[in-house]
């Protein structure tokens, strides 16, 4: 812990982390020590963690990074991250992430953009580390954090996990209770892990696992040991290749990746099978009318009397008023717009109607193709690391990066990403495999076999 509090420090320019607890992780470092030698130890005993700023914490700040939470201190702890500690992590700090989870960059902080530790061979420009939860994939990529907690819920663990050469993983909806995590969209929002090797992310994702009564989608199903599923062995195993996944104006490293993805599994013994998956362009429209409608509900508590601040007006309309166009940055309000329209008498069954039923169609759409293959791979992300400040004043360009990650979460499965290669640029370039439902085991096992 000592050491990564050395690091933590040293590398605050890249702002990975919004709040360093140097001394409760000194002080849960001391308790870890005491159980060990009293052979007590969990199985995640002394493992120093960096927790994103959407887990309540008990008596440390939480903010979702935005300006509306200042000062936000929960009397309470996430289910989660209970977990995590009852297992003998030590918490390190709160780390950066997009305001409200809502980004692909981690630039909509209200405390700034974090800086990807990778750069460009011979450039000098800094990159965005993905989002949102880019100060989880950063602080993991410069060894600040031995794993992390992030939450996705249109790719915001894989995506920033492609970009930092790191793994992530986004288990099947209701895998880990969302009790205590600051909502977004609640029907798309998971915890997971983003942490260096697979076999990390499946020892954090058993201990961060399991049902829980205070969620009500969180579903009873027996947490594995997901450490032994990595076998090494895939022989047999199917893997299907959705062809809509070649999507117009992919970069040919991205599609070389790809390639390199299928040869290697083929190599091991698996079986490569051609799927299609029809319903995916309509993907990532659904999910920014879905989103942005459930973001626009949950973020309707933020009114300056429960949490955070407050900005007094002349009566108390006025003081609402105030306070969310002060709290809320640029996007959070753009997706509140939008998230309003779409839900508003007139517009419901056009747009918010529509949606729910492209999303029962992708589904479907999932559930065939697993009719004959095991798991999906596909790449995590259209690009490598951009720069930061590219893409802020075009968000549709930003909302694409999503391409292949938000189908995922708009059928609930699970999905892994994993380090698979360096870019012309030298940038880390992630692969994704997707699973059936529940069978976050097989997303392992095969993750292992491509790492
Ligand atoms: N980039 C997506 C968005 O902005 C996904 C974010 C996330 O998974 N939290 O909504």
């Amino acid at each position: 812990t000592g050491a990564y509090i050395k690091e933590m420090e040293g590398a605050r320019a890249l702002n990975a982390y919004v709040l360093e607890t140097a001394d409760k992780a000194a002080e849960m470092a001391k308790a870890s020590d005491a159980r060990l030698q009293k052979g007590e130890g969990g199985p995640l005993e002394g493992i120093p963690l960096g927790i994103k700023d959407l887990f309540c914490t008990e008596g440390v700040r939480t903010t979702a990074c935005s300006h509306i939470l200042d000062g936000f201190t929960p009397t309470y702890e996430s289910t989660v991250t209970s977990q995590l500690w009852r297992d003998g992590a030590v918490m390190l700090g709160k780390l950066n992430n997009d305001e409200f989870a809502m980004g692909s960059s981690n630039e909509t902080s209200y405390y700034g953009a974090v800086t990807n530790p990778w750069k460009g061979k011979g450039e000098d420009k800094a990159l965005v580390p993905g989002g949102s939860s880019g100060g989880s994939s950063a602080a993991v990529a410069a060894r600040t954090a031995l794993a992390a907690t992030a939450t996705d819920t249109g790719g915001s663990i894989r995506q920033p996990a492609a970009f930092t050469g790191t793994v992530g993983i986004k288990p099947t909806y209701g895998r880990c209770s969302r009790w205590g995590i600051v909502a977004f969209a609640s029907s798309l929002d998971q915890a997971g892990p983003i942490t260096r090797t697979v076999r990390d992310a499946a020892i954090m994702l058993k201990s961060m696992s399991g049902y829980d009564p205070k969620d009500s989608t969180s579903v009873d199903q027996p947490v594995p040991d997901f450490e032994k599923a990595l076998t090494g062995d895939i022989k047999g195993l199917k893997v299907g290749i959705p062809r809509e996944y070649r999507v117009e104006g992919m970069p040919e490293e991205i599609e070389k990746l790809w390639t390199q993805g299928i040869d290697w599994l083929k190599a091991a013994g698996a079986e490569i099978v051609d799927v299609s998956l029809p319903h995916t362009k309509y993907a990532l429209p659904a999910y920014y009318i879905v989103a942005p409608a459930e973001a626009s509900s949950n973020l309707a508590r933020y009114d300056g009397v429960r949490y955070g601040l407050r900005v007094e007006g002349k009566d108390i309309t006025d003081m609402y008023e105030k306070t969310r166009a002060a709290g809320f940055g640029a996007e959070v309000k753009r997706r509140v717009l939008i998230g309003t329209y779409v839900l508003s008498a007139g517009y419901y069954d056009a747009y918010y109607i529509k949606a729910q039923k492209i999303r029962t169609l992708i589904a479907q759409d999932f559930k065939q193709a697993y009719e004959k293959v095991d798991v999906l791979l596909t790449p995590t992300a259209p690009s490598d690391a951009f720069g930061i400040g590219e893409k802020t004043d075009d968000p549709l360009s930003m909302y694409l990066n999503d391409v292949f990650t938000v189908t995922v979460n708009l059928a609930g499965l699970p999905g892994i990403s994993l380090p698979a290669g360096l870019s012309a640029r030298g940038l880390p370039l992630g692969l994704q495999l997707i699973g059936r439902a529940f069978d976050e085991e097989t997303l392992l096992r095969t993750a292992g076999v491509l790492e």
